[in-house]
């Protein structure tokens, strides 16, 4: 999913012009992607010429990264709510349960894609 890099965004516009849905619009000089709109066509990205238009697999390590916050985070508060410091393993076996099936999700979908490259 495509997303704009707001440091190297000039502001130009062309992105905005040339969405062929129009889900780009300006926010303070900067593009903002309507991602809950976006069809991912990848035209945006084609025409930048910052190359400020950004693909997903760049924020793997960030979203990695919150994903282990995240969880710490539940076995801290698991620990503080349920008063008990044993709650932090309970709950880091949730969250392993939790992403395991996210995993599961993911291979199956793709697996679903791929019977669609011929349609
Ligand atoms: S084309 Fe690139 S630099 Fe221009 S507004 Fe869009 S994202 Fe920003
Ligand atoms: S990927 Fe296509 S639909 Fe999505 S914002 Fe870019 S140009 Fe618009």
């Amino acid at each position: 999913m495509p997303w704009i890099d707001g440091k190297s965004c000039t502001g130009c516009g062309i992105c905005v012009n040339e969405c062929p849905v129009d889900k780009i619009s300006m926010k303070i000089e900067k593009a903002e992607i309507n991602m809950a709109e976006c069809i991912r066509c990848g035209i945006c990205h084609d025409v930048c010429p910052q190359d400020s238009v950004r693909h997903d697999s760049e924020k793997i390590p960030n979203m990695i990264d919150a994903n282990v916050e995240m969880t710490k985070k539940y076995m801290e508060l698991c620990a503080q709510y349920l008063g008990d410091v044993k709650e932090k393993g309970k709950c880091l076996k949730r969250m392993r349960k939790h992403f395991n099936s996210q995993k599961i999700i993911t291979e199956r979908t793709l697996k679903e894609l791929e019977k669609l490259e011929d349609s």
